[in-house]
């Protein structure tokens, strides 16, 4: 791993809050002065192709950027925009509510939820 793409990775793992890469680039800045915003993307782009970091998309939204690499879905709080994790129940076998087409195999599984914080 190069260094750029390790200041990228713990600047994700230390406040977990699926920050864009606008995000990590102000983050980055401490350790990586001189670093650029396209410098930012090619570190994501490889972090993601080797699957260490998850990108989030939503709707048209910037991508927002994971480091958890547990199976997980993701809670938008549409109040604020945060996105929190969400965690499979360990006894729940998720693909009993679907509707799958016959013979369909499951490689990946992405659980996006939409909603709201009642206070
Ligand atoms: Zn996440």
């Amino acid at each position: 791993m190069t260094k750029q793409r390790k200041v990228v990775y713990d600047v994700l793992l230390e406040e977990r809050d699926h920050p864009t890469a606008q995000t990590i680039f102000e983050r980055a800045q401490n350790e990586l002065s001189s670093v650029s915003l396209a410098t930012i993307y090619n570190c994501l782009d490889a972090l993601v192709s080797h699957d260490v970091v998850k990108q989030v998309n939503i709707d048209r939204e910037p991508s927002r950027y994971c480091a958890n690499l547990c199976e997980h879905g993701h809670f938008h709080d549409q109040s604020t925009g945060d996105i929190i994790d969400v965690k499979f129940k360990p006894d729940v076998d998720l693909t009993q509510f679907l509707d799958l087409p016959q013979g369909a195999v499951i490689e990946n599984l992405e659980l996006n939820i939409k909603g709201f914080l009642k206070q």
